[in-house]
């Protein structure tokens, strides 16, 4: 079996992810260039005629701004919900979409793609009904949580029994309050519906750390307010701090912003 999961950029500049079990190929998000998704699949080997289909967290441009192209190019269906959808209607936000791709999904019913089980699950961030997602694959579990303001019991909920997590350490607190982004702008990512901060990744990462969790993508890092080793530093310590060794007790990578980060296999 080939369970594996792909970020081929992750950051505040664009995200799209590469999920793979077997035959079922899917991709989350494409907040890149179309000519950087088919480069991306090209370096991991992946046709792109056997994607079987979009799935997006949220609307915003570094989530959503290649999708259009994608689906237009290789006829692929876009999983939105309900809410998401209309705002990406309303504002013209995907370009023109054949309407056999767009299909409406639920938050909390899993999509059925042949044995891959995909759950929307709900998070908070400041668009209109974000989402992040899990996976799971005859007995194996990857989970997918990045733009996230909080995480509460609710969310949490969600990653345990993982074997694999691409769980978003997005920015320093401090580089942020020293930072010089305009005061909205350090309000909005600091707050509850922003995105999720080193120090707090790393607690929820710890509070889900059991023996079969193999790897950690750290992703989502902002360019201004982190950088991979104060994000790397960070888990290191709170999972050494509940004597967790990296590379005996779980791999930890952080996720290249503009680049390919490895395949993670579970
Ligand atoms: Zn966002
Ligand atoms: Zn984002």
């Amino acid at each position: 079996m080939d369970f594996c999961l792909c970020p081929i950029a992750s950051g505040s500049s664009g995200n799209c992810t590469y999920l793979q079990a077997d035959d079922e190929r899917l991709l989350i998000d494409i907040g890149i260039s179309g000519k950087k998704v088919t480069q991306g699949l090209e370096a991991i080997n992946v046709d792109p005629t056997t994607i079987k289909g979009i799935l997006i967290t949220h609307e915003h441009s570094d989530h959503i701004k290649g999708v259009g192209i994608i689906s237009r190019k290789y006829d692929l269906p876009i999983y939105a919900t309900a809410i998401t959808w209309e705002r990406m209607l309303s504002e013209n936000m995907l370009g023109k979409v054949a309407e056999h791709n767009q299909i409406i999904m639920e938050k909390d019913v899993p999509l059925m793609f042949g044995e891959l089980v995909v759950m929307p699950y709900s998070i908070y961030h400041d668009s209109v009904d974000p989402v992040g997602y899990v996976f799971t694959y005859k007995g194996k579990k990857i989970v997918l949580a990045t733009d996230m303001g909080k995480v509460d019991r609710r969310v949490v909920e969600h990653f345990y029994n993982a074997d694999g997590i691409l769980l978003e350490f997005n920015h320093d607190i401090n580089m942020v309050e020293v930072g010089g982004y305009p005061y909205y702008l350090k309000k909005r990512i600091l707050g509850d519906h922003g995105h999720l901060c080193n120090e707090l990744a790393a607690k929820v990462l710890t509070h889900i750390y059991h023996p079969n969790l193999q790897w950690a993508i750290l992703g989502h890092l902002s360019n201004e307010n982190n950088i991979p080793d104060l994000a790397y530093l960070c888990a290191k310590n709170a999972l050494e701090a509940k004597n967790i060794e990296i590379g005996k007790d779980i791999q930890i990578t952080v996720a290249k912003r503009h680049d390919m980060t490895p395949i993670h296999r579970v």
